[in-house]
């Protein structure tokens, strides 16, 4: 059995389903579960929706209408008229209509989610009809009754023996009668709430998904020919691999290399189920396969830019030395504010850590922090990771910029740059 996911870029337009629709139909001979993301910027303008909303903004009405009219666009040139579809995409926009009469709740993570989610909704019903209309037989699955998590809105974790059970339990008689086509990104919670699981999390949705069904593989299908030494769009001259082990892909993701989801390869890793990163303009090229036991030569460094980056130092009030009881209170309120550290660097009396500006999450991080300590933050700065690099290929990346903080190791470097 094999999953396949495509992301967002993937689905972007009629072309784009057209596409997909192509290279299903090349593997629909066995079982597949095909997992998709929001089309386009989707999630995006969804977001944008969400923060109209809760700001009750006057452009509010003006941004769904945008997201709505630009799915039926898509819709028009995929069915005839009168097709069911249509009605059933109005029926799924209908929860947003509801929602946004009413005056916001003051959880903004949880509205976060029961907005953005029907991206996905959206895009699997239209997937999953269209799949149907060229002849093949598909059955659309709501994820959020099989991926079930906790209550942590727009980070849901996974209760993964519930939602192994639920798969395993579901799954297998349904992927016998046809394909199965699914949301990427949702889960649910016990009270039937709908949580998101991370931005780009489509990924790991195929993940789980792969891991509990014990899977061949899983591909997900990408703009890009596999993964490349760097970001083709930022640098020149890329090289693709043709192989990685699953360690080098986690370090990957870990510093910030977006091509996958970082929570993805741990469970294809504990199971040992590969996955394929192809391109979707090109499915016969091989592309990237990750797996165990795999030795690739670096010819050129492992290059990951994160930008919209912000450096805070800590120091103390009264200028003592920073100490473990400071950094463990500094770390429970990066913690509690769910703020990740990028790069951390301590000396005698400041601490300092790289991390996402996060302009829902920063104010408060900063608040919390500045009761105990001083503090003080440089923005708009970009992280560079630069891995299996020899001291020669760093020369070119900090030209011209103004380097805040720099950390070393025998295999990886890290700049935080202006
Ligand atoms: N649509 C979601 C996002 O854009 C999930 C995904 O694409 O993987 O973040
Ligand atoms: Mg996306």
């Amino acid at each position: 059995m094999l999953v396949f996911k495509f992301g967002g870029a993937s689905v972007k337009d009629a072309e784009g389903i057209i596409n997909l629709g192509n290279i299903v139909k090349q593997y629909s001979g066995g079982q597949l579960l095909i997992v998709v993301s929001a089309m386009g910027k989707t999630t995006n303008a969804l977001e944008a929706l969400t923060r109209a909303y809760v700001g009750q903004h006057d452009d509010m009405h003006q941004v769904y209408e945008d997201i709505k009219s630009h799915h039926f666009n898509i819709l028009s040139r995929l069915f005839e008229p009168g097709h069911p579809v249509f009605d059933d995409i109005q029926n799924t926009f209908v929860e947003i209509d509801w929602m946004i009469e009413d005056e916001p709740h003051d959880d903004f993570d949880f509205i976060y989610d029961q907005i953005v989610s029907i991206g996905e909704l959206v895009s699997t019903r239209i997937i999953n009809a269209y799949l149907n209309a060229i002849g093949l037989t598909s059955k659309w699955l709501d994820v959020r009754s099989y991926i079930h998590t906790d209550n942590t809105y727009r980070e849901g974790v996974v209760d993964w023996q519930k939602t192994c059970e639920e798969i395993e339990r579901g799954l297998p008689p349904l992927l016998q009668k046809g394909l199965v086509v699914t949301q990427g990104f949702l889960g649910g919670t016990s009270e039937n709430f709908t949580t998101t699981l991370g931005r780009e999390g489509s990924d790991y949705t195929a993940s789980i998904f792969a891991s509990c069904l014990k899977a061949e593989s899983v591909t997900t299908w990408k703009d890009v020919p596999g993964i490349l030494n760097a970001d083709p769009k930022l640098f020149a001259d890329t090289v693709k691999f043709d192989e990685l082990s699953y360690n080098e892909a986690i370090e990957m993701t870990y510093y910030g290399a977006t091509v996958i989801h970082p929570k993805t390869i741990k469970p294809l890793q504990n199971a040992g189920i590969p996955l394929l990163v192809k391109s979707f303009n090109q499915p016969d090229a091989p592309g990237t396969v990750i797996k165990e036991g795999v030795l690739p030569v670096f010819e050129k460094p492992v290059v990951i830019v994160k930008n919209n980056q912000v450096l805070v130092s800590i120091s103390t009030k009264d200028y003592s030395f920073i100490t473990e009881h400071h950094l463990s209170g500094i770390f429970a309120i990066f913690a509690k504010h769910l703020v990740k550290t990028n790069v951390l660097q301590t000396s005698a009396l400041s601490f300092s850590i790289c991390i996402d500006m996060n302009t829902d999450r920063f104010e408060g991080l900063l608040n919390d922090l500045k009761r105990d300590f001083k503090v003080k933050y440089n923005d708009g700065l970009s992280l560079l990771t630069l891995r299996h690099y020899k001291d020669s290929s760093i020369e070119p990346y900090i030209a011209g910029k103004e380097l805040l903080l720099e950390q070393q190791s025998r295999n990886t470097v890290q700049l935080v740059l202006k």
